[in-house]
């Protein structure tokens, strides 16, 4: 089979019938082997039912249905798990990603090499509010990522080897940043395709203004996670390291001043007087506190049976 189409939908009847009718005439006209995946999200609409209907006529059709509201990026990774597809392609139900672009996504996947190719709406059909923060949100993870070629991360329309999809997880709100966790998977061909965006037609957009908030978090843990995964103690213990330099630091200056009072007969000098002992006091329990935390880490990681886990790019 040539293309699996995953296609993740929450509450999306109208749009589903118009959507399958496009994807089944480019294949056709292309003559591609494919499937389609609806993942319903746990959709609380007709949704289920029009699938089924689709079903129906068409063998190519399959999906799966949460029992509940789980969120995009579930509903990506189980239909990721489903494909069988050489090439694997995901779309947005809502029509706003056009399946005409599918057969150049195809051709640059199997002919170019590419290992994830990206869409770019370089010219979108949503509101201001969303453009702009939208347009923020790509330059940080532009530069946290490293993928220095990519201008729209959370485009919903790409296209991936099969290995790609099967090697990774998607979890969380996650799907913003699937280009970023090919790359830490070991994929580095990662490329871009202007496509055609539309105005929603259907139906209301699923994510409101919290996705920027959640989407900085997400990043700084994926940052963290691709830097700091599988060695915790290198960050946490350096941090204690310095805690710990800084509270001796301080000890001496306690030590110093006390001596040195001492010496000149002011016997009314406390070291609680000093703020040198406040900061002692802090910077040891936060250096004990940094070191705990980094054998913790150390632990957990121990157990994670991704620890061994390597992207082999050649073997003899
Ligand atoms: N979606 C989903 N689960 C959710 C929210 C959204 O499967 O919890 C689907 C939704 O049906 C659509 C896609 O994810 O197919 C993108 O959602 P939406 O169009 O609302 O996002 P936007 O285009 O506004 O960024
Ligand atoms: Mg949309």
């Amino acid at each position: 089979m040539q293309i699996s189409v995953v296609i993740p939908l929450y509450n999306e009847e109208e749009s589903l019938p118009e959507l399958t009718a496009w994807i089944e005439r480019v294949m056709q006209e292309h003559g591609f082997t494919y499937e389609i995946i609806f993942v319903n999200d746990g959709s609380t609409d007709g949704s289920q039912q029009v699938i089924r209907d689709l079903a129906a006529n068409n063998p190519a059709i399959h999906s799966i249905a949460f029992a509940r509201n789980y969120g995009k990026s579930p509903a990506l990774n189980e239909g990721f798990k489903m494909a069988q597809g050489e090439v694997v392609i995901t779309m947005d139900a809502d029509l706003q990603d056009s399946p005409d672009e599918i057969p150049e996504l195809y051709r640059m996947i199997t002919e170019d090499g590419y290992d994830l190719v990206s869409g770019w709406k370089q010219k979108r059909y949503d509101p201001l509010s969303k453009t702009i923060p939208t347009k923020l949100f790509n330059a940080t993870a532009r530069r946290v990522s490293g993928i220095k070629n990519l201008h729209d991360f959370n485009c919903g329309l790409k296209a991936y080897r099969r290995a790609v999809v099967k090697h990774i997880e998607v979890y969380g709100d996650m799907h913003r940043y699937i280009p970023y966790l090919a790359k830490n998977a070991g994929y580095k061909k990662i490329g871009e395709k202007v496509v055609h965006h539309q105005a929603r037609k259907y139906g209301t957009t699923k994510f409101g203004l919290d996705r920027f908030v959640n989407g900085y978090l997400d990043l700084a843990t994926l940052w963290f996670q691709s830097k700091f995964g599988i060695k915790p103690m290198h960050i946490f213990g350096l941090l204690g390291s310095l805690m710990f330099a800084i509270g001796f630091l301080a000890v001496l200056a306690v030590l110093i001043l006390k001596i040195v009072s001492i010496c000149s007969q002011h016997y009314h000098f406390y070291v609680t007087n000093s703020v040198y002992f406040y900061l002692a006091l802090a910077a040891m329990i936060m250096g004990l506190q940094f070191f705990l935390t980094g054998f913790v880490g150390e632990l957990i990681t121990r157990n994670s049976p991704e620890r061994n886990n390597y992207l082999i790019a050649e073997q003899f």
